[in-house]
């Protein structure tokens, strides 16, 4: 097996992926010499590999990357309608997009459904998935779609390309930078909150940050056009686990103060502040942005970007010299678990 460090955080869901990784790289170099490895110098028409928000391929612009929904584990039936599962499906896949501050070429949409669900639903994801794409001037290119055995739960998996004048990766961060991210967090992590503890639907503004979230594309790429940024990630397995992966992806520390958070302020008003500032912590899916930057460098465009975007630009943490997270006034046994994520060692 491959020692390569990937640049992704702890825990056993990223423990899970390194394996596959390096399962997939000892596997492939035993067939032929094929440049899986994103530690190799880069291998035939591939500039990055695995371990960042995309792939770059072909003269390092192109930037391709994937995206899972799992019925009852991203979404339930009952919480939105097909033609907002699809919206969501494809802008988490369009956010990994704005990870790299590339502009979205088209997707790939493949879809397993169940016969009986099929003929209302699939056209419905599709149109969600068509509307998501056009938003940001990308199309379709095309898909699959296969039946499941019957009670199933609906799989899509979103395949997007994009092009990148000027890729944002999730390494480049130097201690002394400051971390950033846009916007409010915790909404979704809330509205899913209230759904599943059987409190009823959230209310709208809620309910809209899950169900028809915004991949931060025009932002991203503003950002990188004034070379603001040094390390970009997108905030999907929340901003704790994805601070996580930019510290060691940069090889560097990351010091997050909470009490710098902008929290949604409609998650606060449903759950209390507490509760609210766990989620924008360890909640994920507000498909936000978060980056690192010099110090100064962004204090000078945040009015302008305020402007532009009706977005806040919130200044969180800092990076230091070390390894991982460390978070203001809190105990490292007490977030441990935080953070979104699908294989043990989480909530
Ligand atoms: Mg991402």
């Amino acid at each position: 097996m491959t020692t390569v460090d990937w640049g992704l955080g702890p825990g056993a869901e990223f423990d899970l992926i390194r394996e596959m990784l390096a399962a997939a790289t000892t596997a492939g170099r035993e067939e032929g010499d094929g440049p899986l490895d994103a530690a190799d110098p880069p291998g035939a028409g591939v500039q990055l590999g695995p371990g960042d928000d995309a792939a770059l391929v072909g003269d390092g612009r192109m930037a391709v990357s994937t995206d899972l929904s799992v019925e009852g584990v991203h979404f339930r039936s009952e919480w939105i309608t097909p033609r907002e599962v699809g919206y969501r499906a494809v802008t988490a896949a369009l956010s990994d997009m704005a990870a790299m501050a590339a502009r979205p070429i088209g997707g790939l949409l493949s879809l397993a459904i169940d016969r009986e669900r099929a003929p209302r639903w699939a056209p419905e994801i599709a149109a969600g998935a068509g509307a998501a794409l056009g938003r940001h001037r990308g199309v379709l290119l095309g898909g699959d779609l296969s039946r499941t055995p019957d009670e199933a739960p609906i799989v899509i998996d979103v395949t997007v390309v994009g092009e990148a004048d000027r890729p944002l990766r999730r390494s480049g961060s130097r201690p002394g930078d400051r971390l950033w991210v846009t916007g409010t967090l915790g909404g979704a992590a809330a509205a899913v909150e209230i759904w599943t503890s059987g409190q009823g639907d959230p209310a709208a503004p809620l309910r809209e940050r899950f169900s028809h979230p915004e991949a931060r594309v025009a932002e991203a790429r503003w950002l990188a056009e004034r070379d603001v940024a040094r390390a970009l990630i997108d905030l999907s397995d929340g901003l704790a686990a994805d601070a996580r992966h930019l510290a060691a992806a940069g090889g560097v520390r990351i010091l997050l103060d909470p009490k710098l958070l902008q929290v949604d302020p409609n998650a606060e008003a449903a759950l209390g502040a507490e509760r609210a500032l766990e989620l924008a912590l360890a909640g994920g899916e507000d498909y936000e942005l978060a980056f690192t930057a010099a110090p100064g460098a962004v204090e000078e465009v945040v009015a302008e970007f305020r402007e532009r975007f009706a977005l806040a630009l919130t200044r969180v943490g800092e990076v230091t010299s070390g390894a991982g997270l460390d978070i203001v006034g809190l105990g490292s046994a007490e977030w441990r678990a935080h953070g979104w994520n699908h294989f043990g060692d989480g909530r």
